[in-house]
């Protein structure tokens, strides 16, 4: 009997450790936020498309049409996303870029809802949810990163940004 619980206990850990493993992959998860805070520091639209991976309408955002200088952090955590260099006007109503600044900043992630096969892109730091990846971008990498404006925030810049490293 003593054994049976025992290998029921060592089983079990197991399989914990293997979840703990999974999370892992997902992203760095070094900002991790309750709810609560995060409603505090976000508006309602940030919160929604950030921590319940929502969506802003097409042509509502305050970048999609946005040509200033400047680096593309994310709204939650304050890491830098996209440079404004690679910013492109694609014409579907979102801001869209043709590469991250780093490829470690973003995690790709499937996503299957809304009876489609998307890449999900969510900054790795603190897992919001940015937007979509798609492979019609122009060159050189011929992706598009479709991002809510409601997930960024452009901290301008007088001069074209220079990539900085992920920290
Ligand atoms: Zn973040």
């Amino acid at each position: 009997m003593k054994v049976q619980i025992i290998a029921v206990l060592l089983a079990s850990m197991a399989l914990s450790a293997c979840a703990k493993e999974e999370v892992k992959k997902m992203g760095t998860n070094e900002v991790v936020k309750t709810e609560e805070e995060w409603k505090e520091q976000l508006d309602d639209m940030q919160y929604h498309v950030t921590r319940e991976k929502g969506t802003e309408r097409a042509y509502t955002g305050k970048y999609w049409n946005h040509k200033e200088l400047g680096i593309y952090a994310c709204v939650c955590c304050g890491t830098d996303l996209f440079l404004s260099d690679t910013k492109f006007d694609s014409g579907c109503g979102w801001p869209s870029y043709f590469k991250p600044v780093d490829n470690q900043v973003i995690t790709e992630n499937r996503d299957t809802t809304a009876g489609m096969v998307r890449i999900e892109v969510v900054c790795t730091k603190c897992d919001a949810h940015l937007g979509h990846v798609f492979p019609d971008g122009p060159p050189p990498t011929g992706l598009r990163y479709c991002i809510n404006s409601a997930s960024i925030d452009l901290r301008k810049s007088s001069e074209p940004p220079k990539e900085t490293a992920f920290e």
